[in-house]
């Protein structure tokens, strides 16, 4: 196995994903039609679903020997942009070190899955393991939602649990942040900036509405953090507005981005807009002020219980329990009813021009789940 991983590393590296709507890529198409032939060649019949026209999911099944329990993996087959990378798309190994864009996050994890699924070909599962290779993790998951919404449904029973191979140091990730994005738009009248009486300023509200934001931020940091996670947290993003300098500003926006706890309420952190909202509001003038939520993704924490959960602590012991920075799709799986972690390799530059995998943390991986799939296996009876 060991000698596999960095040829085919290599091959899935070479191959261009970077993804279309976030950095202006390829996409996925090239990188899932490789999936699918390798997955063909080991007997299986994988099923590719064009989530839209630019992108590909591939999903496969190997049958287990109790074919009603079965267990979900996954990995995204899009990565981040290259820029200021000197040779993104071919491996580079140092030591212990595979270099290249997507090593880390995750086309190590991708080459993984597909050495497990041509170890399971040969050598029948106690359980069912399901697959999921998908696109678009990186901007809008639209690949994910695509098969939790429209896939997932027909699938009978729901798998017990899924496990995302995206990168966490060989620790087990059990809990990240949501996200909501939100905006506010203020409404002025232009005029000439020598006659300030014939127009209505709609930049100066603002600062009602950064003061409010600075107060929620405030309560934010002084209320209950999460032990993993930490605080939410909120923060300005981008502000635009105003034509000329010699122009009364017409109009003018504000966009902030909220990071939610697991626990927290989505209609409770839905009101801060509606707080910022009223703040420009009040502030004197005859301005209008409209708001909208732009974006959601919600937090995730799995149940301490969860099957899953308990099965990854036996085959990996000395993984410690972690809460993830990033946000990640298992959160849409979990919230479609399967438990799901996080489970990865080590290495550093996920999103940055220097990324690395460790190899032996690969390797690693790779024996843990094997080990856990293994774990299942139904006791012979005498
Ligand atoms: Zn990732």
């Amino acid at each position: 196995m060991k000698n596999r991983i960095i040829p085919l590393l290599r091959a899935l590296v070479k191959i261009n994903s970077v993804n279309a709507t976030l950095s202006g890529g390829p996409g996925e198409k090239e990188i899932s039609g490789f999936v699918r032939r390798y997955l063909t060649k080991l007997g299986l019949d994988p099923e590719i679903q064009p989530t839209d026209p630019h992108r590909t999911n591939v999903v496969a099944i190997i049958p287990g020997i109790n074919p009603n329990d079965t267990l979900l993996l996954n990995g995204h087959l899009d990565t981040v942009g290259v820029e200021g990378m000197d040779a993104p798309f071919s491996l580079r190994q140092a030591g212990d070190k595979l270099y290249g864009r997507g090593t880390y996050d995750m086309k190590g994890s991708i080459a993984i899955m597909l050495l497990l699924a041509e170890y399971f070909t040969r050598h029948p599962p106690p359980i069912s393991i399901l697959f999921t290779f998908v696109a678009d993790e990186e901007d809008r998951s639209a690949g994910m939602e695509y098969l939790v919404k429209r896939w997932l449904p027909e699938f009978f029973p729901l798998p017990f649990g899924g496990i995302f191979l995206e990168p966490t140091e060989l620790d087990i990730g059990v809990s990240h942040k949501g996200v909501s994005w939100y905006e506010i738009e203020v409404f002025g009248k232009a005029a000439h900036g020598s006659r300030p009486s014939e127009g209505v300023d709609a930049i100066l509200p603002l600062r009602s509405a950064l003061a409010e934001l600075n107060d929620i931020q405030s309560e934010l940091l002084n209320s209950e953090a999460d032990p993993l996670l930490g605080h939410a947290t909120l923060h300005a993003s981008i502000i635009d507005g105003g034509t000329a300098l010699s122009i009364i500003p017409r109009r003018s926006r504000l966009q902030w981005e909220r990071r939610t706890l697991p626990g927290e309420s989505q209609t409770r952190v839905d009101l801060e807009l509606e707080r910022v909202i009223q703040s420009v509001k009040i502030f004197p003038g005859d301005h209008r002020v409209k708001g909208r939520e732009i974006f959601v993704r919600p937090p995730y924490k799995v149940s301490k219980t969860a099957k899953i959960l308990t099965r990854l602590q036996d085959a990996s012991p000395h993984s410690k329990l972690v809460g993830l920075s990033f946000w990640s799709d298992s959160a849409l799986c979990g919230q479609a009813g399967i438990p799901s972690v996080l489970f990865g390799p080590i290495g550093h530059g996920a999103h940055a021009v220097d990324e690395w995998v460790s190899l032996k943390s690969l390797i690693r991986v790779y024996e843990i789940l094997k080990k856990l799939i293994v774990s299942f296996e139904v006791p012979v009876s005498h």
